[in-house]
């Protein structure tokens, strides 16, 4: 659980992380079902969300980082100077309301200096992205027929899926893609993706006996290995009290990401809880202001 959860081992983990997966579990009536995106991120997840903000007359700029958080004399926000990632060209965005959806790693570097005193935001130096590597692998037979999410007993590997079972779009009835999370990735993150797959691929043939030795083994067909140096803060004990909540103490800037303080944890549906309570923070506050002045 430490590994899937976290990417760590159980020697590292705060016991809490545990405790509230496995009390969700229990309490929530779908809190252990696990389920795949039906294709790739881009066009499944992001693409429909760009077309809920665009059709109601937002903006999406993509490939344009914040490069600046600009202040007024009273530490509030003035404006975020964005820049076209091949461009120098900078452009100075004003709103009524700030947010920053960054991992903790990146709003860290962006962090004004008048604002790195302040308690909510010294105390992010505790939260740091853990190591971790995702790597997929394409098979010429099919190695499982297991359509679910499983739990490696290798201590190179943590869960894995084949994902021509468990996913429509990789779906394939002769040979098996596998999807692998290769964690604690500290040791490994900086080897070559050749040393990586090997590694994966020794620690399988343990995993698959039948399949890799012997005769008329399973060949690999391609691979690709993604690193992620810095991902979800590493849930040490003590770092609980060091989650900031989507309130900062900024009058016009707020936060959201799954480092904010939520109930589900580091994970896909804290990240998108934590947007919605920046959302209702900041509905509160700017409809409380608007009450006032009318
Ligand atoms: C290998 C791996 C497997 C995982 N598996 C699962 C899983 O099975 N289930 C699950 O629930 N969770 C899983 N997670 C965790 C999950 O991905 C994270 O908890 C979630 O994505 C966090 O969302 P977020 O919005 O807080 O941050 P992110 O998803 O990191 O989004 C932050 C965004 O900020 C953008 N950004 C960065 N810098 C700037 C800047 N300067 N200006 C503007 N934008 C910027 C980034 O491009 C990024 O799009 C996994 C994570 C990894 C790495």
């Amino acid at each position: 659980m430490s590994k899937a959860l976290n990417f760590i081992g159980p020697d590292e983990i705060s016991s809490t992380v545990l405790l509230t997966a496995l009390n969700r579990f229990l309490q929530e009536k779908n809190g252990s079902k696990m389920a795949f995106l039906d294709g790739a991120p881009p066009e499944r997840l992001c693409q429909p969300i760009v077309d809920y903000i665009t059709e109601r007359g937002g903006e999406v700029h993509m490939n344009s980082p914040v490069r600046k958080i600009n202040l007024n004399d009273d530490s509030t926000v003035k404006s975020f100077t964005i820049a076209k990632l091949d461009s120098k060209d900078k452009e100075e965005i004003t709103a009524d309301a700030y947010v920053s959806a960054m991992p903790v790693d990146l709003f860290k570097l962006l962090l004004p200096n008048q604002w790195k005193g302040l308690d909510t935001f010294s105390k992010l130096k505790g939260l740091n992205g853990v190591p971790v590597i995702n790597i997929h692998l394409w098979f010429d037979k099919k190695l499982t027929d297991i359509d679910h999410l499983l739990f490696s007993r290798s201590p190179l590997l943590s869960v894995y899926a084949d994902m021509s079972i468990a996913c429509k779009e990789y779906e394939d009835p002769d040979k098996s893609m596998l999807e692998l999370v290769f964690a604690p990735a500290k040791d490994w993150i900086g080897k070559s993706d050749e040393d990586i797959v090997e590694a994966t691929m020794e620690e399988l043939k343990k995993l698959f006996p039948s399949h890799f030795l012997g005769e008329n083994t399973t060949k690999l067909r391609k691979y690709k290995v993604v690193k992620t140096p810095k991902s979800v803060y590493k849930a040490v004990p003590g770092c609980q009290e060091l989650r900031p909540s989507q309130r900062s103490p900024i009058k016009n800037f707020f936060l959201a990401g799954d480092y904010t303080m939520q109930k589900y944890l580091a994970s896909m549906e804290g990240a998108v809880l934590s947007g919605k309570l920046c959302a209702e923070t900041i509905d509160k506050e700017y409809s409380k202001e608007t009450n006032v002045t009318s």
